[in-house]
């Protein structure tokens, strides 16, 4: 078979992975469901409605996880980036309790599909949201109060002190809240598993073969690649920022976001971190890390301009040093970008129009367990059993302003936030 190589990505996980290819599409396919774009939402919804017999089909543009499932920070974790607050403030204490329940029943869909299917991701548990300043260790000790106390979630720790810094080998962090049910993993070999596991349910998978149009045909829709053509009852929006072309709206706004990966450090590992444990910090432009196969995994930054800095690296290695000072002869291997959907208030953004074609959208970077989450939701909607998957509906969402304004203004609130994460 003759193929493309996959676009170069300088990233660890590319590095550290071995594909299996699904062929483009040549021809034309007759199907219940068009699920458009192959990461972690695409591949679930792929897979979630498979497992329920419709004939499904997906399109992938590029190759499976080449979007931002395939690179991304890989933890996995409960909640909404938006936080608790917002969806209370929004929809009620009820619908909150449902939204945050179905955010923890992700995490364990997520980890029962690796186990049940064994997907080979280096799933590890342990995760840590850790306080800069003494205003984020407040946050976090009223966190964790109103998620034990309101919402019965009950894995959250305090950790402070020397057993901190044994954790983290850093003097950045005065405290930490501690989960022991999130986790983390290798986000490509995740997203291809999944993919996997949707082609051996029946799903048709159609690499490099970019939807280019979408027309409405006698109650069908009529889905074109370059070479082939899907008709199909309903279609499935699982493009991430892509998404904006194929669906007229501007509810979600391109974000990039930058990773580095240092050499291997071997006997220096213990300078940085456990290997079990995944870090995020508290400020709004977030820093996470990890270490994966003795390397520093380091994320970290966003460019809200809609194109990646082209001086990313040296950017976010500044970012690393300011953790770890003492990894500062150390080499960064790989470093990588990807985009993120976000939505206006961080929430996400799932509906349909019609009845025939539906969207996931608006992960705004908390997508790795909520994405696997919602195709599962999808294919209940699909079959009827659209309660779970309408509460999302009902989350209110406003588009981002247009035309000269939009970037100006996007970059005045990246200014207001930088300045309030220096306080
Ligand atoms: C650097 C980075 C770090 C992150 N870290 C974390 C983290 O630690 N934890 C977490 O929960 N979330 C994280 N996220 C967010 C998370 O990765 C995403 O929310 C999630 O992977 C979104 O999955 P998706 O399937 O919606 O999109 P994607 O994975 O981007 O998939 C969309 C796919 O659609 C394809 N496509 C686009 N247009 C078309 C078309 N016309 N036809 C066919 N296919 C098309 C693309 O090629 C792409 O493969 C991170 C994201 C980034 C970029």
């Amino acid at each position: 078979m003759i193929r493309d190589t996959v676009p170069f990505v300088n990233s660890v996980y590319e590095a550290t992975t071995h594909r299996s290819y699904y062929p483009p599409l040549h021809d034309h396919i007759d199907a219940d469901v068009c699920v458009i774009g192959g990461g972690i939402a695409g591949c679930s919804t792929a897979l979630h409605l498979a497992q329920r017999n419709y004939r499904v089909v997906l399109l992938e543009a590029k190759y499976i996880g080449h979007g931002a499932s395939g690179r991304s920070g890989g933890q996995l974790l409960p909640g909404y980036s938006c936080g608790q607050q917002v969806l209370q403030q929004q929809l009620g204490n009820e619908l909150a309790h449902r939204l945050w329940d179905i955010s923890v029943e992700a995490v364990q869909l997520a980890t029962n599909l690796i186990s049940t299917h064994q997907i080979e991701c280096g799933l590890k548990f342990g995760h840590l949201h850790a306080a800069i300043k003494p205003r984020h260790h407040t946050e976090l000790l009223r966190e964790q109060a109103q998620l034990h106390d309101e919402y019965d979630y009950k894995t959250l720790h305090m950790i402070e002190g020397s057993k901190l810094h044994s954790m983290i080998n850093s003097s950045r962090y005065r405290a930490g809240l501690y989960d022991s049910a999130a986790a983390h993993l290798h986000p490509l070999n995740y997203t291809l598993g999944l993919v996997r596991v949707a082609s051996k349910a029946g799903a048709m998978i159609h690499e490099r073969s970019e939807v280019i149009s979408i027309d409405h045909l006698h109650n069908r829709m009529l889905i074109k690649t370059q070479n082939g053509t899907v008709s199909a009852k309903q279609i499935v929006l699982c493009a991430n920022v892509d998404n904006v072309k194929l669906l007229p709206q501007s509810r979600i706004m391109p974000v990039a976001t930058y990773m580095i990966a240092t050499e291997i450090l071997g006997e220096r590992a213990d300078q940085a971190l456990s290997e079990n444990l995944a870090v995020s910090d508290c400020n709004f432009i977030v820093d996470y890390f990890r270490m994966m196969d003795s390397r520093l995994l380091f994320g970290g930054g966003v460019s809200y301009s809609g194109h990646a800095r082209a001086s990313s690296n040296n950017y976010l290695r500044q970012r690393m040093l300011k953790v770890f000072p003492q990894l500062h002869d150390v080499n960064i291997e790989y470093a990588w970008h990807g985009m993120l959907d976000i939505s206006m208030n961080r929430a996400p953004d799932f509906g349909r129009i019609e009845n025939n074609i539906y969207y996931l959208q608006g992960f705004s970077g908390h997508g790795l367990a909520l994405a696997t989450m919602a195709g599962k939701l999808l294919a209940e909607s699909m079959a009827m059993q659209s309660e779970r998957f309408d509460v999302f509906s009902q989350i209110k969402h406003r588009s981002f302003p247009g035309g000269v304004l939009r970037t100006p203004l996007l970059m005045l609130a990246m200014v207001w936030y930088r300045l309030r994460d220096l306080q």
